[in-house]
Parts: C-alpha cells; sequence; structure tokens
C-alpha cells in the first residue's frame, strides 16, 4: 500500500517490518500471528494487539496474519471463550481467511522437537517438588542450585519423557527443563521448564495428552512453523526473548523459518482493568452482568455499549505503537467513538425524565404528521416523521418555574421552540396542591412557527419532546465509569477489590418516552437522541418487547470538562 504525504511517521514495529523487506531478510514475506490465550474474552488491550498484527500484514502486497489460540493450559481454557474471541475479531472487521490455527494443533511435532532437545543434551527430565523446584531458583540477586536431575544422562531423561507422555506419572512429579545456565541474571534463563505433566482434558485434543508445553517452549516453535517473520508481543515477554532465541537456536535444523520476537506497550485505559483475571474476577463476583456487560473494556462490552469497529480501530491507531507505557485517557476512545457515530448515527427524540405538557390549542384528537431529517448534515439518511398531539412529554429539566438569568429553556409565561415542531407558550403549571409537585403544563402552539420563527419573536432555546399517545415506552440505562480511581489495576491489591468500584456506574431510567418509529429498532441499532446523547438498543432486546438503550457516550466531552475544571 502507498503512503500518502499526510500519513504519520511509521512506528519503530513498521520501520523494522520495512527495513527488512528491504534487506530481504525473510525473502519479502510479512506474515505475523494474534495469539489469543482462550481463557477469557478480549479487551480493548488486545484490539490494540489485533489491528497491530492484522493491520500490519495488510499493509503488505502477500502479508499475511494467523488467528493462533495459545491454547497450552486446558484448566483455564474453555470453548465459550474460542468462540468469542472469533467473534470479536470478526466484528472488528480483520479475517484470518483459512489460517486458524491451534497450539494443541503443533503437540505432536512440538514433542518430537523436544526429544531432540533431549537427545543433543539441551533439556532433561527433573524430578524435583515444586517446592524445592522454587527454592532452588534462586533470586534476582543470588544464582539458582542446579538440580541433582541435570547430569542425567540422555537414555535415562528420554526413557522418563516417554513414560511421562504415556501417562506413568502422576501430575507434578517429573518436569521436562530447558539446560541453560541457573546462574544466567535472567531468571527466564534458569533451566526453565519446557513440559508439565497434567493429566487435563483438553478443549482441542481431549485426553490424548496428559503432559503440556509451557508458553515459552510452545510460542517461538508454533511461530516457526507457520512461518512468522515479525513475532509482535506485550513488553512483559522481552526478558522472554532470550529464551525464545534460544530455543530456536537448538532446534535450527529442524525448522525451516526462523522469526523474531518484537516487543511493544500494553495499553491500558484509565479507569479500567485489562487483565482477563481481574475482568474474570469481576465476573465471578457478580460485580457486572457478565463479559459483555456494557460497563466492561471487552470487545462485547463495548459492542453492546454501542461501540463501533470503526471508533475502536481508530482510537488503536491514534494510541499508536511505542515501548512506553502510557495510561491512556479514556477521553480518547470517546472521542474517536464521537466522531464516527457524529457522522453515522441516525437522529431520534427521547425523553428520560418525563413531565406531561398539554398543549392546549391542539383538538384532544389531532394528531398531525411533521417530517423530521434524520442526520442535519446527511440528507441521503433520509428523514421519519414525528406526530404533533394534544398531549407530548418533554424534560422535566427543561422547565423552570423560578429560571437563573441564563435559563433559556421554558419557564411560566415564557416560551421555547420544540424541536421539528412549533413554538409554544407555557400559559400554566399546574401542580398537586397536597405536595406542590409540578404536575403538568399548560401550553399553547403558534401555527405559524413550524419551520422559521416570525420575525418579531425572541425564542432562544428549542427543546426536544415527544408525543405523549404516539410514542413508546423504553428504558434507559446510565453507566460511568465502573472504577473510581483512574488507576484500578495500580491499586487492586490481591482480591480487594471491593471499595474502588463505583457505586453508580448503572442507573436505570425506567419511564422513557422514545419516539414511536423506535418501537422495532433492532438490537445493536444506534442513535443520537437530540441534546442526550448516544444510545445504543441492548442486545438482550427481544423481538416486540419494550426497547432497552444503553447510553453509549455523551454528546460532549463533559468529563474533561470536569477534569480541567478541579
Ligand atoms: P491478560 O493479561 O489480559 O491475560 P494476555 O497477554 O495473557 O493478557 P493473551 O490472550 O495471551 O492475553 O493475549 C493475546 C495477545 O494480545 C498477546 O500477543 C498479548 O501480548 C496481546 N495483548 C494482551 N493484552 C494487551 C494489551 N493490554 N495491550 C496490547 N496487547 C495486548
Ligand atoms: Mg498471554
Amino acid at each position: 500500500m502507498s503512503r500518502s504525504e499526510e500519513s504519520p511517521p511509521l512506528d519503530f514495529i513498521r520501520q523494522i517490518v520495512a527495513a527488512d523487506l528491504v534487506s530481504g531478510k525473510y525473502g519479502g514475506r510479512v506474515v505475523t500471528r494474534f495469539p489469543p490465550e482462550p481463557n477469557g474474552f478480549l479487551h480493548i488491550g488486545h484490539a490494540k494487539s489485533i489491528c497491530l498484527n492484522f493491520g500490519v500484514a495488510a499493509e503488505h502486497p502477500g502479508g499475511r496474519c494467523n488467528l493462533r489460540f495459545d491454547d497450552t493450559n486446558p484448566l483455564k481454557e474453555e470453548d465459550l471463550y474460542l468462540q468469542s474471541i472469533r467473534t470479536d475479531v470478526r466484528w472488528l472487521g480483520f479475517d484470518w481467511e483459512e489460517r486458524q490455527f491451534y497450539a494443541s494443533g503443533y503437540f505432536e511435532r512440538l514433542y518430537q522437537l523436544a526429544e531432540r532437545l533431549i537427545e543433543n543434551g539441551h533439556a532433561y527430565v527433573c524430578s524435583l517438588s515444586a517446592e524445592e523446584l522454587r527454592h532452588s531458583r534462586g533470586t534476582l540477586t543470588q544464582p539458582g542450585r542446579e538440580s541433582p536431575y541435570r547430569t542425567r544422562s540422555v537414555a535415562v531423561s528420554l526413557d522418563l519423557f516417554r513414560r511421562m507422555r504415556a501417562g506413568e506419572f502422576p501430575d507434578g512429579t517429573h518436569i521436562l527443563r530447558a539446560r541453560i545456565d541457573m546462574a544466567s541474571p535472567n531468571m527466564n534463563m534458569r533451566d526453565p521448564a519446557l513440559y508439565r505433566i497434567l493429566h487435563a482434558n483438553h478443549h482441542q485434543t481431549g485426553d490424548q495428552w496428559c503432559l503440556y508445553p509451557t508458553y515459552d517452549y510452545a510460542h517461538c516453535l508454533c511461530d516457526a512453523m507457520e512461518g512468522i517473520t515479525h513475532s509482535l508481543c506485550t513488553l512483559e515477554f522481552e526478558d522472554h526473548r532470550p529464551l525464545y532465541d534460544w530455543i530456536l537456536d537448538r532446534l535450527q535444523a529442524e525448522l525451516t523459518y526462523r522469526p523474531q520476537q518484537i516487543e511493544f506497550s500494553r495499553l491500558t485505559l484509565e479507569y479500567t482493568v485489562v487483565s482477563k483475571r481481574k475482568l474474570n474476577t469481576l465476573v465471578k463476583s457478580g460485580v457486572v452482568d457478565g463479559w459483555d456487560d456494557p460497563r466492561m473494556p471487552t470487545l462485547s462490552g463495548l459492542r453492546r455499549r454501542g461501540y463501533t469497529p470503526a471508533a475502536i480501530r481508530d482510537f488503536c491507531q491514534r494510541v499508536g505503537i511505542s515501548k512506553t507505557p502510557n495510561n491512556v485517557e479514556l477521553a480518547l476512545l470517546e472521542n474517536c467513538l464521537r466522531e464516527d457515530l457524529d457522522k453515522h448515527a441516525p437522529r431520534a427524540m427521547a425523553v428520560l425524565d418525563p413531565l406531561r405538557v398539554v398543549i392546549t390549542s391542539v383538538a384532544a384528537d389531532h394528531v398531525e404528521a411533521l417530517t423530521a431529517a434524520n442526520h442535519p448534515q446527511n440528507a441521503a439518511m433520509g428523514s421519519r416523521t414525528l406526530f404533533w398531539t394534544r398531549e407530548i412529554w418533554i424534560e422535566r429539566e427543561d422547565f423552570c418555574e423560578n429560571p437563573p438569568k441564563q435559563f433559556k429553556r421554558l419557564v411560566p409565561g415564557g416560551e421555547v421552540r420544540l424541536r421539528h415542531a412549533y413554538v409554544v407558550r407555557c400559559d400554566a403549571v399546574i401542580k398537586d396542591p397536597a405536595s406542590g409537585a409540578i404536575l403538568e403544563l399548560h401550553c399553547s402552539h403558534d401555527p405559524a412557527t413550524l419551520h422559521a420563527n416570525p420575525v418579531d419573536r425572541k425564542v432562544k432555546g428549542v427543546i426536544h419532546w415527544v408525543s405523549a399517545t404516539r410514542s413508546c415506552r423504553a428504558e434507559v440505562r446510565h453507566y460511568e465509569t465502573l472504577f473510581t480511581t483512574p488507576n484500578p489495576d495500580e491499586a487492586w491489591q490481591g482480591d480487594d477489590f471491593a471499595a474502588l468500584i463505583n457505586p453508580n456506574s448503572l442507573q436505570v431510567l425506567s419511564n422513557c418516552h422514545i419516539e414511536e418509529g423506535l418501537r422495532d429498532a433492532p438490537p445493536g441499532s444506534i442513535f443520537q437522541f437530540e441534546r442526550l446523547g448516544y444510545f445504543c438498543v441492548d442486545a438482550g432486546c427481544a423481538a416486540g418487547a419494550e426497547r432497552v438503550f444503553n447510553r453509549t457516550v455523551g454528546l460532549r466531552d463533559s468529563w474533561a470538562k470536569v477534569q480541567q475544571g478541579r
């Protein structure tokens, strides 16, 4: 793909890829992979990795990106997660074509390669207990101790390894370790485990295996077997790179391809955790209503909230790729969304906190069809019909009996324009004699004001409204951030997170009114409710049932303003 003049400078990974193409390091190939562990749902951090891996591949002719399930830990993996990962990657707009792979698909080959390592003196079966292993590893300042089993002969290790595979030993009795250097300053190089015994059923291979490779052993070899050129991962794997290279060096003769690992910084987002373990805890504890709760930073949660794939891709591009960790502002994500929705979301009207208004100048059975554009700038989005009737709803806060000076909406004796309709004047405020609460307003409309204000009139305010007789009820769910602190990841120690949760993260408004035309709006459809923000029909809305809307995002960045004002 050619880059235009305005293209931002290449990030450091794209620079490496470009340089490798120039030098011919991989014979002109660009092959990446997105390697999720199927132990949870994908989140916004994964989106960064997906956009990077699929993006880099798409930018080069013949470039490919594989989807590879890194399924080496059957205890934590589930089919539900595999399915959700496929759905989410596709939803985000990427296609692995026929290249869906599993680490488990390479188990036999990985096993054979491990035998090669043993035969060549690079690995041995160690029979220390877990406790002994921990003690012999040393610390960052002290070297580790060599295992007494390190000097086992090739024949003995090979025999034990085969019997491990045959299921002769219980979990935890033996492991296969690389023979590297117990004095290495890099803990990952202190004879790391390559295989462990685990009598567990695997979602892909069933009972075929009772020993499983470690991530470090499997990942580099899967990369090599798939002909990956650039194995892109997050910075916590930087210290694992020497091991990645060590394994590939030792098995060079067995492999056709030689990938390279390159690390970039993880995405973290304000007011959000992006650790699957923590997200899992939120789900299990019931703080949220599942992985796709609209407050979750999972792709399924963001989708349910009304986030669009285009907005998330734009966000990932703006965040960029570097080695510097930074906690990205939530406002950036929300702005990307607003920009997309402003262009594409049809407009509609809804009243969330209704106050009844009787238009006394309109007959009781009057129903007048008014036309309203679906988008103020895009005529191609068409128009819809609103019904002008004697009784309508307005937002309770759009009327004020004793208004402050700047109040531009409806006041006793004052006039206001009803969006897409007429100018009305408030003639009477009807109250409950006992409590004094405002029950309804009596207004009259000026029929001459349907499309324009007469010149002699000063009407400052425009408010939204919905017919009381030609509308539907709806529920609206308002969200705030799930956490009260911008850095919940740091603040969340152990399993004690309850104090970090925002008690107002969900508010349900159950007496809202929407235009009649939205009665059957399909789940997932997103509207701008004029003056209120963007709202998405909840995925759980059944056909024919009352609509439930999730508030996606406000019209303006009120949050950033609040913060600046502090
Ligand atoms: P978690 O800590 O949430 O469990 P993980 O790294 O174990 O994350 P994987 O399923 O292994 O999750 O991730 C698949 C790919 O996505 C990996 O290459 C990983 O580096 C990348 N990834 C995961 N989290 C992030 C993030 N926050 N930012 C960028 N990339 C990420
Ligand atoms: Mg991982």
